[in-house]
């Protein structure tokens, strides 16, 4: 019976998906996006994805949070990683 310890001691973000180890868990080792990536215009209309001659109205998808157009656009806030097992 062997016990995968390197595995207990690694835990998924929930946030980034990222693996990471609690040890080495500081405010700046996640980088994530506070809120959706969403499939409309800017609330604001002041920057929105400009659709193309073709394109779907659904088109028009950024992150709520920061107006980023790429979903995989670096996460515009930073934190502590959070394990599934932590409370939001
Ligand atoms: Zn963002
Ligand atoms: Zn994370």
């Amino acid at each position: 019976m062997e016990k995968d310890t390197a595995a207990a001691a690694t835990r998924v973000c929930r946030r980034c998906k990222a693996k990471y180890s609690p040890s080495g868990n500081t405010p700046q080792s996640c980088r994530f996006h506070p809120s959706y990536f969403v499939c409309r215009r800017h609330d604001d209309q002041k920057r929105y994805y400009e659709l193309k001659e073709g394109d779907p109205p659904y088109a028009a998808k950024f992150y709520d949070c920061c107006g980023a157009e790429d979903p995989a656009t670096a996460g515009c806030a930073t934190g502590f990683h959070l394990s599934y097992d932590d409370p939001e």
